[in-house]
Formats: structure tokens, sequence, C-alpha cells
């Protein structure tokens, strides 16, 4: 792999290329894990901090305020739609057959947020329910 650096030092830098990766093996460690073992039971798996009180989405290993140990919680309150967009083209610009919404959902008394895709006519701060526990997620407006 060569890199060739293009622009100037005080213009952004960018380099084109092409990675030699055939294959990534990536641990999402404890936090993650029990995250992930959750989706696959139908529940949404978070951290809380111990100190604080406060409870992360997704689950964290520590409290970025206290760096404390946090344990994991399953997360039960109210789902909203934070934010969303609109997709009309996959990825190489072929117009999809259908739009498709995507955006970031938040949980009552939460911090962070997942993906999910939406289904039905979203709405800024509107509840939402999970209808799928894939990755992302599968929420329909309520
Ligand atoms: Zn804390």
């Amino acid at each position: 792999m060569s890199w060739d650096k293009v622009g100037r030092e005080d213009k952004l830098l960018s380099w084109k290329d092409v990675m030699e990766a055939e294959e990534y093996v990536y641990t999402v460690g404890y936090a993650g894990e029990e995250f992930f073992k959750g989706l696959k039971e139908g529940k949404i798996i978070g951290s809380k901090c111990p100190k604080c009180g406060k409870t992360y989405v997704p689950a964290t290993l520590y409290c970025e305020d206290c760096f404390v140990e946090t344990s994991t919680v399953e997360v039960k309150g109210r789902a909203y739609l934070d934010s969303f967009t609109i997709i009309y083209k996959d990825s190489e610009g072929n117009k999809l057959e259908s739009p498709q919404v995507i955006g970031l959902v938040r949980f009552e008394n939460a911090k962070g947020g997942l993906l999910a895709f939406i289904e039905g006519e979203p709405k800024l701060g509107g509840e939402v329910e999970v209808i799928a526990y894939d990755v992302p997620l599968k929420v329909r407006v309520k």
C-alpha cells in the first residue's frame, strides 16, 4: 500500500488508496457483548453508573463522567425519535424502490441512543416502539 499526500500543509489533507484488509475481527468488549445478547433476547441493555445514576445506551463499561465501573440494566423507558433522515438512493447512487427512513432513537432517562429503521410517519420527539431488535433496530411510530 502506498500513500500519496494530496494538498498543502495549510489545507485539508486526504489520502486515496485501497486498504489491503481481507477480514476484520472486531471484539465488542464486555459491555457490548451484554448489549448484543440483550438484543437477541428482545431487550435493550444499557449500563448504569452507581455513583451518578446515569444510564447509558448502548451499554458502556465505565461512566464517562465519574470514571467508575457501571452495571448492566435493562432499559424499559419510553423510546422517542431524536432525529431522522430519508434515504432515496443506495450507496452506489441507485434509486431505492421506496424511500427508507432511518433515525436516532433515544430512551427516556438514558444517555446515548441507537440507530433505527423507522416505519410510519416520522416526527421529531414522537414516541416509537421497537418492533425488531436488530442492528440497526426497527421501530414503528406510535
Ligand atoms: Zn457516573
